[in-house]
């Protein structure tokens, strides 16, 4: 997509600090980093969102988390990481390039992760599960 920052980086028509090239992935340093070492994996091709990606190239990339955690965490001498997905405006996306942030925490670090936690009626917790389970 011509007007999409990542897939510039993906092209090399702008620079990104890359920790890992593949076939249809590629790793890079986030350029305004959670922790020093805060590295962003996304696909070459251009999904916006994570539901369209093909499933078989989910294996790869599940693979590449770990892969590219365990060396942050090496890298950074990190006690902890947070791998997130921002999917989709509501989910406080900004780039509307899939990508995954492998975020390297520190028990000194100053940021959180807070959500108001929900409750349940009576069997509908039940009713979620199906839902879901009907789609796998
Ligand atoms: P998100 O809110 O999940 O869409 O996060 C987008 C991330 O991309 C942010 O953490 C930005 O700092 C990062 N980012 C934006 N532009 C660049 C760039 N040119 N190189 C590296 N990281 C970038």
């Amino acid at each position: 997509m011509s007007n999409c920052i990542f897939c510039k980086i993906v092209k090399g028509e702008i620079p990104a600090a890359k920790v890992y090239e593949g076939k249809k992935f590629i790793a890079f340093l986030d350029i305004s980093p959670a922790n020093k070492g805060h590295a962003l994996i996304i696909p070459k091709k251009h999904y916006e969102k994570l539901e369209e990606m093909p499933d078989e190239d989910g294996k790869e990339f599940g693979e590449l988390q770990v892969k590219i955690a365990k060396a942050v965490m090496k890298a950074t001498n990190a006690e902890g990481f947070n791998l997130l997905l921002n999917n989709g405006k509501a989910a406080g996306q900004e780039v509307m390039h899939a990508h995954m942030h492998i975020q390297p925490r520190f028990s000194s670090d100053d940021f959180h992760y807070k959500w108001t936690h929900k409750e349940y009626e009576e069997g509908e917790m039940q009713k979620f599960q199906q839902k879901i389970k009907q789609f796998l």
